[in-house]
């Protein structure tokens, strides 16, 4: 999500004619967007806005801009100005689109704008990106979270679901797609897969949205993250399986491999409901690969409970797993929870669980050898090219005259060398 506020960001400061700086004693504005999912990310922030100011008592026309959902927490914007009182904007996640206004102001105004509103607002339309991947768009098509899980402060600082309309969504990967510089669309949101149950209408879903999506002519994949179990319908296992504008790459995120825990952190599904699913997957797409999120030392987590996460790894088979060590998250309920896990544990845990999924991984390498698959060539050598599977993998590939960087062709796995994948062109 903040990859995409930022495109709109620097598409809002493009519009004020600024330019990319190689470094910070170049810039005429520094945005800090930040993020407060992880204490640690705010933790960095902090000690990045604090280096600012020997510069700004150098470069006093310097503007320093603080936004994102760090902002949005309680008492943070009076925090922030008090600790960094050389900070000329603050802002929240609500009102980002108000940045291009605040700077114009600021010049006329000459102090401190500090703006966070608490309630969401409508979706603008007007903002137009400046995008940075080559040829992947990000494209938001929802904002907020209605979950509540208990160790995450997301609803709290980007509030309630909200979608865009499908009209709007539609049109602007219609734009990208006819650009001819994007190959992959990835749909953004906190819970993709409740999108457009704010509407009340009946009829606006995601399968909807993605139906509407792939009617759009041309060469392209579409990705969505991030999913929710409790709302991966059997009807969008259905639509992935029989569109082939759609990825088979499918993020799961589920946590923890004990009920007990996932009782504990609000997840509303089970692992018997959640390996089902995979089972559905699994069965139901040919070629389907898997990646979740998985937290250890979950408040309450014993070797059991943990033991159940190993189990789940090695029954679901994912491709890659993003493990996290659990940290307190201030103002959420889990920061509350008795039987926090000691750091050491903790740090075991998760050298063991990386060590499954890297034997994991390996195995599902291995068993791509001779392998024919789909690639997307995104970057180049002097000898290869570098190109992404469906599912992430990168695989280098001798360079040959009819190939050039954005086309997608089929190569043939022949190797692993230091732990990439080796292919050739067929
Ligand atoms: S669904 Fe995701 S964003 Fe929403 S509360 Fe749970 S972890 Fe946070």
């Amino acid at each position: 999500m903040n990859i995409h506020d930022s495109e709109k960001i620097a598409g809002m400061l493009k519009s004020l004619n600024y330019e990319e700086t190689e470094t910070k004693e170049e810039a005429d504005i520094i945005v800090f967007n930040t993020c407060c999912i992880r204490e640690s990310a705010e933790q960095k922030i902090m000690a990045k806005i604090g280096d600012i100011k020997a510069l700004k008592k150098i470069k006093k026309d310097l503007i320093v801009v603080v936004c994102g959902c760090m902002t949005q927490q309680k008492n943070m914007k009076e925090n922030l100005k008090k600790k960094f009182p050389f900070i000329n904007i603050i802002i929240g996640t609500h009102n980002i689109e108000e940045l291009r206004n605040y700077i114009l102001s600021l010049s006329a105004k000459k102090k401190t704008i500090l703006d966070v509103w608490d309630k969401e607002k409508e979706i603008r339309e007007d903002i137009k990106p400046y995008r940075t991947s080559k040829f992947n768009a990000w494209v938001n098509i929802m904002y907020g979270c209605n979950n509540f899980c208990t160790y995450c402060i997301v609803p709290y600082v980007r509030g309630r679901e909200r979608s865009r309309q499908v009209c709007d969504i539609v049109e602007e990967v219609k734009t990208l797609v006819e650009s001819g510089n994007y190959k992959t669309i990835t749909l953004l949101g906190q819970n993709v897969n409740s999108y457009g149950l704010d509407f009340h209408d009946g009829k606006t879903n995601f399968v909807y949205l993605l139906n509407e999506l792939c009617k759009i002519k041309g060469d392209f994949k579409i990705k969505f993250m991030t999913s929710h179990p409790k709302d991966f319908s059997p009807e969008l296992i259905d639509f992935i399986a029989s569109n082939d504008k759609m990825s088979k790459s499918i993020h799961l995120p589920v946590q923890s491999g004990s009920n007990e825990i996932l009782k504990r952190m609000n997840r509303r599904y089970t692992v018997e409901k959640y390996k089902s699913l995979v089972d559905q997957i699994y069965k139901k797409i040919p070629g389907a690969t898997l990646t979740t999120d998985m937290i250890v030392g979950f408040p309450g987590e014993s070797d059991d409970d943990f033991k159940k996460t190993c189990d789940l790894i090695e029954y679901c088979k994912y491709i890659g797993v993003f493990g996290f060590v659990y940290s307190k998250r201030k103002g959420t309920p889990a920061e509350k929870f008795e039987n926090q896990v000691p750091i050491n544990v903790k740090r075991e845990r998760i050298t063991k669980l990386f060590e499954i999924q890297h034997r994991i991984s390996n195995e599902i390498l291995q068993s791509m050898i001779n392998k024919k698959v789909e690639v997307l060539i995104e970057d180049e050598s002097e000898l290869y090219f570098i190109a992404k599977t469906d599912s992430g993998k990168t695989v280098r590939i001798n360079k040959d005259k009819d190939h050039k960087l954005g086309d997608i062709c089929s190569v043939v796995i022949k190797k692993i060398l230091s732990k990439q994948l080796v292919g050739e062109i067929v």
